[in-house]
């Protein structure tokens, strides 16, 4: 099969659009499309500093290197990447040599935040307390949490995450399952600013998983491929599972899921306004109850330590 655009041979097929693309003219449409979403979440970006959320797996890296290229030559942005530490045996490590590994191949500041050292736990130790909880709840609220603080810590007017349009599809199916609506209006990427929450864009929104993963390894980007020991116990799991079948049998779905979610936010916006965010009793981070998610959780764990009575 010859790519669409040259005489080379085809090296990745677009079932969802009939295109067949060479590694070359496969990796500028990846450029456009990032820089597409990018000139389309952030318009008329003025300038500022942005941070980028960094987990050392192939989704931020190629996130990180597609910010760096599209703010790269603007003097007035200063690109700043996140790596959140929540204290997994055996995975975090590599994946943070790998961040580390990325920033300094791209010259890019680099900041490492632990979870240890702002909530005083890790992710191994409230999987072995709260043995009933699936530990993607918890460790993701907390990287949210500590992703938006660091941010805001180094004064950032955005945070650029990696979701792809793969992981974007499942959140929307798995907040429909759950009939959460209101919670596909606040998926990033962010329309409205909140106060305390630095809004977050995603310009790998329209990429599917495998082009992210191609991508990333044709532009020679350090990541880690390992997984998560976490990860099987992930309730995101069936999602993927489904969205990949609705793709195989109706290339195209991931598209139209992404589209739904857009036309949701815009009819919640007609509406009468949601819940604004208040601040958490405890932490004073953004919350939409008295507590916020992260200290409901740490609260759990936490129950758990105190001397018992009697
Ligand atoms: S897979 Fe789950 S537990 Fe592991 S890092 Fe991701 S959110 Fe945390
Ligand atoms: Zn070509
Ligand atoms: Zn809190």
């Amino acid at each position: 099969m010859r790519c669409d655009a040259c005489a080379e041979t085809a090296l990745i097929d677009q079932p969802y659009c009939g295109a067949h693309l060479c590694g070359e003219h496969f990796r500028a449409s990846v450029r456009e499309r990032a820089r597409r979403e990018l000139h389309r979440q952030l318009p008329g970006f003025p300038g500022g500093t942005v941070a980028v959320a960094l987990s050392g797996g192939k989704d931020s890296a190629a996130a990180l290197s597609l910010s760096r290229a599209y703010f790269g030559r603007r003097p007035n942005v200063r690109l700043v990447a996140i790596t959140v530490d929540e204290g997994i045996d055996g995975y975090r490590s590599s994946t943070l040599a790998a961040a580390s590994g990325l920033t300094t191949q791209l010259g890019v500041e680099h900041v490492i935040v632990r979870t240890r050292d702002e909530l005083g736990t890790t992710t191994d130790e409230t999987a072995e307390r709260l043995p009933d909880v699936a530990p993607c709840s918890f460790c993701g609220v907390w990287r949210r949490q500590l992703l938006n603080r660091a941010a805001r810590r180094l004064g950032a007017d955005v945070l650029v995450l990696g979701f792809n349009l793969d992981d974007l599809a499942q959140t929307v199916l798995m907040n429909l399952a759950r009939g959460d609506v209101d919670r596909i209006g606040r998926m990033a990427p962010h329309r409205r600013r909140q106060p305390e929450l630095v809004p977050r864009v995603a310009p790998l929104a329209t990429i599917p998983e495998r082009e992210v993963y191609l991508f990333a390894r044709l532009e020679g980007l350090p990541f880690d491929h390992g997984e998560c020991p976490h990860a099987a116990r992930a309730g995101r799991n069936v999602f993927r599972e489904v969205v990949w079948r609705l793709e195989e049998e109706l290339p195209g779905t991931r598209h139209s899921l992404l589209r739904s979610r857009e036309r949701i936010a815009e009819l919640l916006e007609l509406g009468p306004p949601g819940v604004a965010l208040g601040r958490c009793e405890s932490c004073g981070e953004p919350a939409s109850g008295p507590r916020c998610r992260s200290c409901t959780y740490l609260a759990k764990t936490t129950t758990l330590l105190m001397p018992q009575a009697g």
